[in-house]
C-alpha cells in the first residue's frame, strides 16, 4: 500500500518523539477525572439551566463530549428523576445501548439494570428502580403502543438523531406531538455536529446548546490507486502501523461481523509468525451480535507497552467512543439496508460511504492527542465519488414495520404524518400495499385484527403473519423455534478459518432436504435435546452464545404468542404445515428456477441465486422461499426452503394468480437440473 512508504519515513522521525511520553498515555485516569475532562463537563450547570427554561432543547457536540453518559447523570442529580419518573435516551443501536448504560452505571456505581438499565428488542434489562434507561430507538417507538403519553417519563433524549435511523426519524414526529399535550416533559434532541439547524426547525425553533468540541488535528492520507482488496489491506495496514508508528491504538472500520472476524484471524495468524520480533499487539472486534462481556473488552485500557486494534463495524463511528483510539483505517465502506421501491425488493449490500462518515471516521483518532487516518481509497474518490451525506433510512428503506406501528398508535393519516423528511410517495404506498396483502390492513387502510395482533410482535409485518399463520397450520412451536433462529442466523454456524471442512461437516449434518428453515429449526431441537449443552454446540460447530440468544427471543415470542391468544402446538410430522406458516409471512419473497442454475423472483422477475451456504445449494428445487436477499458479488437469497407454488394460491390468493404459477408441477424439469426437482 502506498501510504505506507511515507509512514516508514515519518516512522523513524517520530521514534525520537516517543520517548516524550505520548499523549495518549497521560490520558490513563479514574472514573472520576473522566467525568470531569469530558468537553461538556464545564457546561453543566448551563445545560441543567436551559433544560429548566427550555421544554425541547437541541444539544450539539461532537462524538465523545460525553452527551451520551453524562447528561443523564446530570439530569438525575439535578432531580428530574425526584417526582418518581425516568429520564429516557435512545440509541439508534443496541450495542451503543447496552454498552453506555454499563458504563453509566459502573459511573454511578451500581448494578446493571437496577437504578441505570436499558431495554432493547426482545431484551428488557430494567427495574422498578430504573430512573435512567437507555433503549433503542425501535424499542420507544413501541413503547408508545403501551404508553401513547410516555407518562413514566421526565426527560426523553432522542440521542444520536444525526444518524437519522427510521425509527428515529418517526419518533420526532411522534414526541414533538407528546409535547403538546404534556408540558412537564422535557425533551432532548442530541446530536454530533451537522443537522442541529434543521433539527430546530422542526421542533418549533427550539434553542440549540453548542458543546464546543475540543479535537486535535487529524492528518490524513489517501491511497494512490485503489485497493483490489481491502481487508487484506486493513492487516497490512494495522501492521505497518503497529511496526512504525509511536503507540497508541488502532481503529479499523469493517462493514459486518463475516468481514470482522476474518480480519481478526489474519491480523492473529501474522502476528503470531512474526512472534517476539513485535511489540504485543491486542486484537479486539465490536459488531451488533458480539456478546455483551467481549464487548465490555474494546474499553479496557491498553497495558503499558502494548497496542491495541479494535475492528468494528461504523458502530464506533458516532455511537461509541473508544478512548486513546491514534490511529483511524477506513476502507471507505459500511453495510445498509436498501430497499428497491420499484421492485419492493429489499437487501443488505456494501455500500460507499459518505463524505460526513469518512470525516467523522477520521475524526476519532484526534480526541486525546493529533491522530492520523488512513482511507485506503484515493483522493480522487474521496472528492468526487462519495456523497456528501447519508440518505436517511426513512427515505431508502422498507416501511413495512412503521407503517404497522403507527397505524397500531392510531396514525392513519400517513401521508400527513410530521416528517422531519417525508419518505418517497411510492415507498409508503408500497409499504401500504404489503400490508394490505399480508392481511393486516383492510382496503380502506385501516388496520385488521390480524394486523392488530401483527402490531404486538416487535418484528418485520411477515415475521409476524408468519407466526400468526402457524395457528392455522396448527404447528406454532416450530415456527417459533424457526422465527428465533432467524433472529440470529447468521451467527449460528460457527467456521473458523483453519477448520472449515470440519465446520461444513457438521452443518452439512443440520440439513433438512426442505431447507434452511427446517435445518435453522434441527439445530435448535438438537441443542434442547442436548440440554443446552456448551459442549455440544463446541462440537458441532454452532455457536453456543447465539444458541443462548436464540432461546431468549425464543421465549419472548412464546409470550407474545400468547398475547394474542395463539396456543403453542407441535406439528413435527407435517413439515408441509410449517413451510406453508412460512410461505404465509414471506409469499412476497418467491424464487423461480430459471436456466443456469439461476432463479428469478416471481413477481420482478429478478435474477437472483441461492447461498452457497445453503442446504438447497447443490439440490435447486424449483421454487424456493427465501428469508432475505443479500448482495455481494451477486444479489444472493439466504434461508431458503423449497416450497410448492399451489401453495401460493392457498395463503395468498389475492397476490398470486394461478397464471404466474402455472408450470409448477406438470411439467418435467431439464434433465441438467438435478435429483429433487424430478423426485418431485
Ligand atoms: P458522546 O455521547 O458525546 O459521543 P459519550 O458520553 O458516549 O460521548 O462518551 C463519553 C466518554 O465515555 C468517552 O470518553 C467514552 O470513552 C466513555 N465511555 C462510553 N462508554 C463507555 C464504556 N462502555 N466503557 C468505558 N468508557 C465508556
Ligand atoms: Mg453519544
Amino acid at each position: 500500500i502506498d501510504f505506507i512508504q511515507a509512514l516508514q519515513l515519518e516512522g523513524t522521525k517520530e521514534k525520537k518523539e516517543e520517548k516524550e511520553k505520548s499523549e495518549y498515555q497521560k490520558m490513563r485516569m479514574t472514573i472520576e477525572e473522566t467525568k470531569i475532562s469530558l468537553p461538556v463537563y464545564p457546561f453543566k450547570e448551563a445545560l441543567i439551566e436551559a433544560i429548566r427554561n427550555y421544554q425541547i432543547l437541541i444539544v450539539e457536540g461532537e462524538t465523545g463530549s460525553g452527551k451520551t453518559t453524562q447528561i443523564p447523570q446530570y439530569l438525575h442529580e439535578a432531580g428530574f428523576t425526584d417526582d418518581g419518573k425516568k429520564i429516557g435516551c435512545t440509541q439508534p443501536r443496541r450495542v451503543a445501548a447496552m454498552s453506555v448504560a454499563a458504563r453509566v452505571a459502573q459511573e454511578m456505581n451500581v448494578k446493571l439494570g437496577n437504578e441505570v438499565g436499558y431495554s432493547i428488542r426482545f431484551e428488557d434489562c430494567t427495574s422498578d428502580r430504573t430512573v435512567i434507561k437507555y433503549m433503542t430507538d425501535g424499542t420507544l417507538h413501541r413503547e408508545f403502543l403501551s404508553e401513547p403519553d410516555l407518562a413514566s417519563y421526565s426527560v426523553m433524549i432522542i440521542d444520536e438523531a444525526h444518524e437519522r435511523t427510521l425509527h428515529t426519524d418517526i419518533l420526532f414526529g411522534l414526541v414533538k406531538d407528546i409535547t403538546r399535550f404534556r408540558p412537564d416533559l422535557k425533551l432532548l434532541i442530541s446530536s454530533a455536529t451537522l443537522d442541529a439547524e434543521k433539527f430546530s426547525n422542526f421542533f418549533d425553533e427550539a434553542p440549540i446548546f453548542r458543546i464546543p468540541g475540543r479535537r486535535f488535528p487529524v492528518d490524513i492520507y489517501y491511497t494512490k490507486a485503489p485497493e483490489a482488496d481491502y481487508i487484506d489491506a486493513c492487516v497490512v495496514s494495522v501492521l505497518q502501523i503497529h511496526a512504525t508508528q509511536p503507540l497508541g491504538d488502532v481503529l479499523v472500520f469493517l462493514t459486518g461481523q463475516e468481514e470482522i472476524e476474518t480480519c481478526v484471524e489474519m491480523l492473529q495468524e501474522r502476528t503470531k509468525r512474526l512472534g517476539k520480533k513485535i511489540r504485543e499487539l491486542i486484537i479486539l472486534p465490536v459488531y451488533a451480535n458480539l456478546p455483551s462481556d467481549m464487548q465490555a473488552k474494546i474499553f479496557e485500557q491498553t497495558p503499558e507497552g502494548a497496542r491495541k486494534v479494535v475492528l468494528a463495524t461504523n458502530i464506533a463511528e458516532t455511537s461509541l467512543t473508544i478512548d486513546n483510539i491514534i490511529y483511524v483505517i477506513d476502507p471507505g465502506f459500511a453495510k445498509q439496508n436498501n430497499f428497491n421501491s420499484k421492485t419492493g425488493m429489499e437487501s443488505l449490500i456494501v455500500v460507499p460511504i459518505s463524505k460526513a462518515s469518512a470525516n467523522q471516521r477520521a475524526g476519532r483518532a484526534g480526541r486525546v492527542a493529533p491522530g492520523k487516518c488512513f482511507r485506503l481509497y484515493t483522493a480522487w474518490a474521496y472528492k468526487y465519488e462519495l456523497e456528501d451525506n447519508t440518505v436517511p433510512e426513512i427515505q431508502r428503506i422498507n416501511l413495512g414495520n412503521a407503517v404497522l406501528t403507527l397505524k397500531a398508535l392510531g396514525i392513519n393519516d400517513l401521508i400527513h404524518f410530521d416528517f422531519l423528511d417525508p419518505p418517497p410517495h411510492e415507498t409508503l404506498v408500497l409499504a401500504l400495499e404489503q400490508l394490505y396483502a399480508l392481511g393486516a390492513l383492510n382496503h380502506h387502510g385501516e388496520l385488521t385484527k390480524a394486523g392488530r395482533r401483527m402490531a404486538e410482535f416487535p418484528t418485520d409485518p411477515m415475521l409476524a403473519k408468519m407466526l400468526l399463520a402457524s395457528e392455522k397450520y396448527k404447528c406454532s412451536e416450530e415456527v417459533v423455534t424457526i422465527a428465533a433462529m432467524l433472529s440470529v442466523n447468521s451467527s449460528v454456524f460457527y467456521r473458523p478459518k483453519d477448520k472449515i471442512i470440519h465446520a461444513d461437516t457438521a452443518r452439512k449434518n443440520f440439513f433438512h432436504p426442505s431447507g434452511d428453515h427446517l435445518t435453522l429449526m434441527n439445530v435448535y431441537n438438537q441443542w434442547v435435546e442436548s440440554d443446552f449443552s456448551v459442549q455440544w454446540c463446541y462440537e458441532n460447530f454452532i455457536q453456543y452464545r447465539s444458541m443462548k440468544r436464540a432461546r431468549d427471543v425464543r421465549e419472548q415470542l412464546a409470550g407474545l404468542m400468547d398475547r394474542v391468544e395463539i396456543e403453542m402446538v407441535s406439528s413435527i410430522s407435517e413439515d408441509a404445515n410449517i413451510r406453508k406458516a412460512i410461505t404465509a409471512g414471506y409469499f412476497y419473497h418467491i424464487a423461480k428456477f430459471s436456466k443456469g442454475g439461476n432463479y428469478k423472483t416471481v413477481k420482478h422477475n429478478q435474477t437472483v441465486m441461492i447461498h452457497p451456504n445453503s442446504a438447497l445449494f447443490e439440490e435447486l428445487p424449483r421454487w424456493v422461499i427465501y428469508h432475505e436477499l443479500v448482495f455481494t458479488s451477486k444479489e444472493f437469497m439466504r434461508q431458503v426452503t423449497e416450497i410448492e407454488s399451489k401453495w401460493l394460491l392457498e395463503v395468498a390468493p389475492h397476490y398470486y394468480k394461478s397464471k404466474e404459477l402455472e408450470d409448477s408441477t406438470n411439467k418435467k424439469m431439464p434433465k441438467t437440473v438435478g435429483k429433487s426437482a424430478n423426485s418431485q
